[in-house]
């Protein structure tokens, strides 16, 4: 069966798969018969590299940057 117009908002259909679907385009895919516009090829992913670590400084102390910088939450024995 050919439609005349669109079950949906009732314009005339022009196409012949409109008219065997009987959907406009923009109410087919509104309805979901018909799938939408397919997204562009996604370009193929490439691997990034993790930075490398930051060199040591050269004036830096040895141990200086040692000590964790945490809160130093008090005990009892350091009270
Ligand atoms: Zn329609």
């Amino acid at each position: 069966m050919l439609w005349r117009e669109c079950r949906s908002c009732h314009r005339p259909l022009r196409s012949e798969t409109s008219q065997a679907l009987g959907y406009g385009p923009e109410c087919a895919e509104k309805h979901g018969l018909k799938p939408k516009r397919r997204r562009p090829a996604a370009r193929p992913r490439v691997r990034r590299l993790k930075p490398a670590p930051a060199p040591p400084d050269p004036d830096a102390l040895p141990g200086q940057t040692e000590m964790a910088l945490f809160f130093h939450q008090p005990t009892l024995d350091s009270l």
